[in-house]
């Protein structure tokens, strides 16, 4: 276990962003403040194109790099030494550590953000591996060498550090605007909903269900997912539909192999009416083309003309096991795969359509009270605020942080 004081995190994609990059900025620290609330005294401070996390005292380095997994918008995290100003301050700092350490080869690299520091970096570079071998007698190689120790020059003086573990990249949540994602109590849609929040995306929840005909404590399951989703967001509005009216109607009225895509269709509009509510830009959901016969391209296409809000799609083009991976990274899994019920697990036709077309459904909606099951099941929707978040022991440590 590592203890450390203070982190320098990267920044990703921000200095991409021309006019906005203060306001990226400052979201992206206000999410590692929140991210690190429990940790004692964080303080954050935002130097140019980097973090910098000062603890008041010294905590496990896979412990912040847990946390910081979890701040998109971080390109790499490390656990640095302030090692003062001079040369002779940083071998101080550095010598003692050099004696924990072993390495069959070593390089130095130097990044000086501080042009007026009066040595350039191949200067420093060539100094410090000198004291380094000097003290160790570790040859040097500077091409794939087994320990790279690290040098900072910034504003703050000299900073170093050997483990870099990369960070989750993507965009600050907030940057990204909003958008309402239907979450089932599956693998996917958690997923989709990690993947857009890393592009910036601010989320809330729609999820519909089929109680009494199913199980109530699925809900709670689904306010389990929303909580671990939380942790890279804040906190989310969780908006939960009932469907059963609507599924019974369908199925006693329409075409059996029609039943699921009808399902999805008013999924779509429900979903839409309740996102412009919380003005949402898109919809997101965890389809993924061909992974089921509902998600066929023509079946996407003619669930999907109902909505007039962008629906995305982040998991288009991804295999299972793909989303199964990073649904881990996520922390998400693990609760996925907890059996439940979901609405569209029942009232399900034996050969479900694989090609159907929008003017299909629509001649099939046309049996139904279509206005009145919308209004009735937005009547009874119920909009949950979810402020906390799951343990922090349900998001997976980064590779490389060890513990
Ligand atoms: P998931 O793992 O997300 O359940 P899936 O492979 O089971 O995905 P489907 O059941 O076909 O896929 O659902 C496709 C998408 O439709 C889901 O990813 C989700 O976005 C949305 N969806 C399905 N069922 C629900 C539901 N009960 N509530 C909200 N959204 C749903
Ligand atoms: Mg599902």
């Amino acid at each position: 276990m590592e203890r450390v004081t203070q982190v320098l995190a990267t920044t990703n994609e921000i200095s991409l962003k021309g006019g906005n990059r203060a306001w990226f900025e400052r979201t992206l620290t206000d999410n590692v403040r929140r991210a690190l609330a429990d940790l004692p005294g964080a303080s954050v401070s935002r130097p140019a194109w980097r973090v910098l996390v000062s603890f008041a005292e010294p905590v496990d380095f896979a412990e912040v790099a847990r946390r910081l997994h979890t701040v998109f918008g971080l390109g790499a995290i490390m656990a640095v030494e302030h090692a003062g100003f001079t040369l002779a301050d940083l071998e101080a700092s550095l010598v003692p550590r050099l004696e924990t350490m072993t390495a069959s080869t070593f390089a130095v690299r130097c990044l000086r953000s501080d042009k007026s520091y009066p040595m350039t970096s191949p200067e420093i570079e060539r100094e410090v591996g000198t004291i380094v071998q000097r003290r160790t007698g570790w040859p040097v190689q500077l091409r794939d060498p087994e320990l790279t120790i690290h040098v900072l020059v910034d504003e703050n003086g000299l900073f170093t550090w050997t483990r870099r573990v990369a960070g989750p990249g993507g965009l600050p949540v907030g940057v990204g605007g909003r958008g309402a994602c239907l979450l089932s109590g599956g693998i996917d849609s958690p997923v989709a909903a990690y993947m857009m929040m890393k592009r910036g995306m601010r989320l809330d929840f729609i999820h519909f269900h089929s109680v009494p005909r199913t199980d109530p404590a699925s809900l709670e399951k689904v306010h389990d997912l929303v909580r671990v989703l939380n942790r890279y967001q804040g906190q989310a509005r969780l908006v939960m539909v009932p469907l059963l009216a609507i599924q019974e109607q369908i199925a006693a009225r329409c075409p059996a192999p029609l039943r699921v895509l009808l399902y999805r269709r008013f999924m779509l509009s429900l979903a839409e009416r309740i996102a412009r509510r919380f003005k949402a830009r898109a919809l997101v959901t965890g389809e993924s083309l061909g992974q089921v016969a509902s998600q066929t391209i023509e079946n996407l296409a003619a669930v999907e003309a109902v909505a007039s809000l962008p629906v995305l799609r982040p998991l288009i083009g991804l295999d299972k096991l793909e989303i199964i991976g990073l649904a881990r990274s996520a922390g998400t899994f693990e609760l996925s795969i907890q059996p439940h019920v979901d609405c569209c697990s029942f009232l399900l036709p034996d050969q479900p359509a694989t090609k159907s077309h929008a003017s299909e459904l629509d001649a099939a909606e046309a049996l139904l009270e279509v206005t009145e099951l919308v209004d009735d099941a937005l009547e009874r929707t119920e909009v949950h605020r979810i402020a906390d978040a799951a343990a922090w022991e349900e998001i997976p440590i980064p590779a490389g942080a060890g513990s």
